[in-house]
């Protein structure tokens, strides 16, 4: 059976988190990150809505997290290039504009033609369909409808006992699922 690689973002190929708390004037330490919550505003203590403060050259500009290229790299190799789609939530339209140019800056306008926007991954699950992402609720979602997923272990998750190694964790997840997956 033909399985598709859905691959999120933010957290997972993009490293939004520290740049969002640079832009507040914080430093980010994933020692201390407030575990409980997957909310960014939640985490900064903020009040208000902060997603309307980033223009899209600030997601266009965003670097790669440190796995980036090796779990891209991971799921050309198991399901082949063209079983592989970016999968991911855009807040604002200007993150959606920024999300489509860092896709093409980095990888070119093949991939960014493969970028599916919508915060309802469940909607694309079915058997064979792998969703890697960093957003918990996002892979118990994706189950429930028959999917398979991969937790990226990030600090903002349930996951985060295993945030230090999370790049190694997730290659190894992904082979895995792939492997058993339907
Ligand atoms: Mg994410």
């Amino acid at each position: 059976m033909k399985k598709t690689i859905l691959l999120d973002m933010d957290g997972v190929l993009v490293d939004l988190v520290p740049e969002v708390y640079k832009h507040f004037g914080k430093v980010y330490d994933p020692e201390t990150y407030p575990g409980d919550t997957y909310c960014l505003t939640e985490a900064l203590g903020m009040k208000h809505n902060i997603w309307n403060e980033f223009d899209y050259e600030f997601w266009a500009d965003l670097p790669k997290t440190s796995y980036c290229d090796k779990i891209i790299a991971r799921a050309v190799n198991l399901a082949g290039e063209y079983n592989v789609h970016i999968c991911s939530y855009a807040c604002t339209p200007d993150a959606a504009a920024g999300k489509l140019l860092w896709l093409e800056k980095h990888y070119g306008n093949l991939w960014s033609q493969r970028l599916i926007m919508t915060r309802n991954k469940w909607v694309l699950a079915q058997p064979g369909y792998i969703l890697v992402d960093d957003r918990c609720q996002s892979c118990r979602e994706f189950g429930d409808e028959g999917g398979e997923s991969v937790i990226v272990p990030r600090p903002w998750n349930e996951m985060r006992a295993f945030h230090k190694s999370w790049g190694d964790v997730t290659l190894r997840g992904m082979y895995e699922v792939y492997h058993n997956a339907v």
